[in-house]
């Protein structure tokens, strides 16, 4: 397997949108947006725990390679990864609905890039999926580490679980694709193709698992993670860029809908 070390990080919730948060909450709403910028940001220098602590890269046995291989860890409120083992293929089903939903998610984009590309996994080798939730108190994103899934909880109010969208499940795994596949940076024009390659996979994933045509589908990317306090309805729209949200908090969606924006 190619070594390749990824200090970039890509959240599904953008900075922007949490510095809005930080800048007009208050109290607990704000502080946990904050924490939350400053651990991406410790995240993306390596300065975090977390990557000192990365998990031994997971590749598959060639026998193994065609088989879906997951685990899902719970870092039981804490930044350690990976965290405690509480859900694979061999492993009897957790009753922790964050737990279920990592599973089904990650077993959800697994089974559309087999079945429709073929591939083997992210890495097209069969790599193992491994998931951590429970990340942190009311860390508010979700990510790809370079090695693995991470799903905070939300404050509750403004997201809720990052695990309930399944097409914020595909586009995180989508940059372990990338990575392996093209290896496209974070930024400027790469950084825009390797996020449109994310919410398209992320979506074709949800379609797949619905049983949704192109007409049916909503485009919508996070649909299921704003929270109550939000007027919005998701963190992106595919469909209608720039509409997915218009809230005090949040701001109005930024999103461009044409190149020349
Ligand atoms: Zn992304």
């Amino acid at each position: 397997m190619r070594n390749i070390q990824h200090n970039h990080v890509c959240g599904v919730v953008p900075s922007h949108i949490l510095t809005r948060v930080a800048e007009h909450t208050e109290d607990e709403a704000s502080g946990t947006a904050r924490a939350t910028l400053e651990h991406m940001r410790e995240l993306a220098t390596g300065r975090a725990a977390t990557l000192i602590e990365r998990p031994t890269a997971a590749a598959a046995p060639a026998s193994a390679r065609s088989r879906k291989r997951r685990h899902v860890f719970d870092a039981q409120y804490t930044f350690r990864l990976p965290g405690k083992l509480a859900m694979s293929e061999n492993k009897p089903r957790s009753t922790d609905v964050e737990v279920q939903e990592a599973y089904e998610g990650s077993g959800a984009t697994y089974d559309f890039l087999y079945d429709v590309y073929g591939l083997k996994s992210i890495d097209g080798r069969g790599m193992r999926l491994d998931s951590t939730v429970h990340y942190g108190t009311s860390f508010e994103n979700a990510l790809w580490t370079g090695r693995q899934m991470v799903y905070g909880h939300g404050d509750g109010r403004i997201f809720t679980r990052f695990t309930a969208s399944v097409d914020v499940i595909a586009h995180e795994l989508t940059h372990g694709v990338t990575q392996y596949a093209a290896a496209l940076g974070y930024h400027g024009q790469t950084g825009a193709l390797n996020e449109h390659l994310s919410d398209a996979i992320g979506i074709m994933v949800k379609q797949y698992l619905l049983g949704q045509n192109a007409n049916e589908s909503d485009w919508l990317i996070g649909a299921e993670i704003l929270g109550p306090a939000v007027k919005g309805v998701a963190v992106r729209s595919m469909a209608a860029p720039g509409t997915a949200y218009d809230d005090p908090i949040l701001g109005r969606d930024p999103q461009p809908s044409h190149m020349r924006d």
